[in-house]
């Protein structure tokens, strides 16, 4: 999963790429309005979080230009407690809102929600024959026994698991699973798709020659 962080705050930043890379995520940053908004159009993210005070463009205007384009899930840091904004968020398009200061878990947990909602799979735990998927966890089990992934491994197996029944082309996983900063040496996906086959059995991913991956 591919998200965008948009925040000026160079700590408050920092720290949010830290913790969301940590959970996995491929995380791109933004620290400007305009800048975010370039990106948030320029790639298929999955989620942005966007703070809402932002010089060159406030987080209100990149939602609503982005809203004009894309679906996107959006949710949207307000530093003040005052219910119009959040009223004005929801109201713009945003999918959720946070106000700050706020707890890391609660953010991380509302992330996985908008994720899940954006793949309309509304349940934490996706399972695909004898595999179970816990998306809270970030663990996965075959016949009831725990297996090991890499984090690359599980983002890998949760995207397809969350567009079950969908082609998905190597380039779009490229896309979703690997950041700007990423080295190009670690995107190898045909790699990542060999050992979940070797760690899940050879049927729970199935190539499309010529197109991509898919769990059926
Ligand atoms: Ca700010």
């Amino acid at each position: 999963m591919r998200l965008l962080v948009i925040e000026d705050e160079p700590d408050l930043l920092a720290g949010l790429a830290r913790a969301l890379r940590k959970e996995g995520y491929a995380v791109d940053t933004a620290a400007d309005g305009e800048d975010g908004l370039f990106k948030a159009e320029g790639a298929d993210y999955d989620a942005v979080v966007l703070d809402v005070m932002l010089p060159r463009l406030d987080g209100w205007t990149v939602l609503a230009r982005l809203r004009a384009r894309k679906r996107t899930p959006v949710l949207m840091l307000t530093a003040r407690d005052a219910s119009t904004d959040r009223v004005r968020g929801l109201d713009g398009g945003a999918d959720d809102y946070l106000v700050k200061p706020f707890d890391l878990p609660e953010l991380l947990a509302r992330v996985r929600a908008l994720i899940r909602r954006g793949a309309h799979q509304p349940r934490p735990a996706l399972t695909i024959g004898e595999v179970r998927i816990d998306t809270v966890a970030r663990t996965v089990e075959h016949a009831g026994a725990v297996v090991p992934l890499t984090a690359r491994e599980y983002a890998l197996l949760e995207y397809l698991a969350l567009h079950r029944g969908e082609v998905i082309t190597r380039t779009a996983l490229y896309e979703h699973l690997f950041g700007d900063e990423d080295s190009t040496l670690s995107n190898l996906i045909d790699v990542h798709v060999f050992n979940l086959r070797k760690k899940l059995g050879p049927d729970v991913i199935a190539t499309r020659r010529g197109h991509g991956y898919v769990i059926a």
